[in-house]
């Protein structure tokens, strides 16, 4: 039963992947629910994350398909790529699906604030703009994450930068891209411009991109990079920023190694935060990590027994699919009646490079750390594909064993359609499947993934750097 001297029984700050999922179902189960959003319908992975990123991808990739068709008999010509007509198509599918996002909240009764809203106190919420005041019994924060970037004085001239942001919004393709981070965002983005024919430049702090990644991914990422055309300058950092007049690349970057760096698009991937600044949360009593992410438990619970935080608002996996999925058993077990919580081990996961990264479970170095002794299956061969057309491309495959059960700890694959391998191989992994499970499934011929079940010879520990 609800408790009338609230205005709802829940109010969701942040409409997108983990706050609509919870708002739906917690709706449908009869709560009365609100959600505001001072953005758009859909949030990050909708609007301005994985779903635009991913066009972005396919649209680079066709210029290498282009290319590889004539090996294969095509007759076709290069025409050049028209990134205005791109950026219409694919603004035109976000539009498209933001539309469905706010259609299924209304169809579930859930009622919309396309505004800002803020913490007054543990039970009040104010929308900035129209300055509505709601009282709600429970509270869900998923407002996710906002692109970091250093500020003013630690790098003069940040402001010339754009981040992932404002990637999308881009009206003319940039000539000379400069990218700064070596983590997911930079560098599935410099693949993304390399292979639109912009010369890329990867600038990154460690020594190999991919930090927290398994070593042979990293490794093999990192050639990917170089062989994609991506000039890539490592163990190094911007310094300053200058605007240089009447150029084709109107800025000027000093790295900290001395070069200077020509571009007219300079993008920032240097990590995300959570976004819950000014949000009010020491008003709400709601603690924070020393990273400004929403502390919570299992339950998704945060401090304050009423307010609840899912997705990557929590610092907990940046990832779609698990916002989703903890919004979800937050709406199910609140409302719903049915207790649940997700379980965050073994979540596989991609990087869209080209080839693309799948991945779930533990790094060779973590399961070395983990266990007595590990057994690692490996192989590196380039596709079938690249016999005809010559590619340089190079695929991944790597099994990583307890060896004490047998179990395959770990899977990590660099590969054309690594994601979609990846998706299924969790399943396996999630079941708790042996390395002898993998081997008595029959591969499936010709294809890339039979090499992840016939995989036989163990790889000698002392030639893998761990
Ligand atoms: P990441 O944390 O992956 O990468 C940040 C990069 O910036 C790292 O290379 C880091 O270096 C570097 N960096 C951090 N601070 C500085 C600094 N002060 N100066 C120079 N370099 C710096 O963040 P992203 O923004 O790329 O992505 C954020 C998250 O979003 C990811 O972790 C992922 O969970 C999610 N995401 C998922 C995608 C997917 O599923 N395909 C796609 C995009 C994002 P170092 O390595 O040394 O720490």
């Amino acid at each position: 039963m609800s408790d009338t001297s609230y205005d709802y029984d829940l109010f969701v700050i942040g409409a997108g992947s983990g706050g609509v999922r919870a708002a739906r179902i917690a709706a449908q189960a009869g709560a009365r629910v609100a959600v505001a959003e001072e953005y758009r319908i859909g949030g990050t992975c909708v609007i301005r994350g994985c779903v635009p990123k991913k066009f972005m991808v396919y649209a680079s990739d066709y210029g290498t398909k282009i290319d590889e068709a004539k090996k294969y008999g095509w007759k076709v010509e290069k025409g050049g790529f028209d990134f205005p007509e791109f950026m219409s198509n694919m603004n035109a599918e976000v539009d498209r699906l933001s539309g469905i996002y706010l259609r299924n909240l209304a169809n579930a009764g859930v009622d919309v604030f396309e505004e800002r809203a803020e913490f007054e106190d543990a039970n009040t919420i104010v929308l900035s703009n129209s300055g509505k005041r709601f009282k709600a019994e429970k509270i869900l924060i998923a407002t996710g994450g906002t692109p970091w970037r250093p500020s003013p004085d630690e790098l003069p001239g940040v402001e010339h930068t754009i981040t992932s942001n404002e990637i999308f919004q881009l009206e003319t393709l940039p000539k000379h891209i400069v990218i700064a981070g070596g983590g997911y965002i930079a560098c599935e983005f410099a693949h993304i411009f390399a292979g639109l024919g912009v010369e890329t430049c990867l600038v990154y702090r460690g020594d190999t991109v991919l930090n927290g990644f398994d070593w042979d991914v990293r490794t093999a990422v990192h050639e990917g990079l170089k062989d994609a055309g991506v000039r890539v300058i490592t163990s190094t950092v911007f310094e300053e920023i200058k605007e240089v007049d009447g150029e084709a690349c109107p800025y000027c970057i000093t790295l900290s190694n001395g070069m200077e760096l020509n571009a007219d698009v300079i993008m920032m991937a240097t990590g995300r935060r959570a976004a819950t600044d000014g949000l009010g949360c020491d008003k709400a009593g709601v603690s924070l990590d020393s990273r400004g992410g929403v502390i919570v438990d299992e339950a998704s619970r945060s401090s304050v027994p009423n307010i609840f935080a899912v997705g990557d608002v929590t610092n907990r996996i940046e990832l779609t699919p698990v916002a989703i999925r903890e919004g979800h058993a937050f709406a199910d077990t609140m409302f719903g009646g049915k207790d649940w919580s997700f379980d965050h081990d073994n979540v596989a996961s991609a990087v869209f490079t080209q080839p693309e990264v799948g991945t779930v479970g533990m790094t060779e170095a973590e399961a070395r750390k983990a266990f007595d002794e590990v057994d690692i299956y490996k192989t590196r061969f380039k596709p079938m594909k690249t016999a005809l057309h010559g590619g340089s491309e190079r695929v991944l495959i790597k099994l990583v064993v307890n060896a004490a059960d047998q179990k395959v700890v770990g899977v990590h694959i660099v590969s054309p359609d690594a994601g979609e391998m990846i998706q299924m191989i969790g399943v396996a992994i999630k079941m708790g499947a042996t390395k002898e499970d993998f081997d008595r499934t029959c591969a499936v011929h010709p294809t890339i993934a039979e090499e992840i079940v016939t995989l036989r010879q163990k790889w000698v520990p002392e030639t893998s750097p761990a």
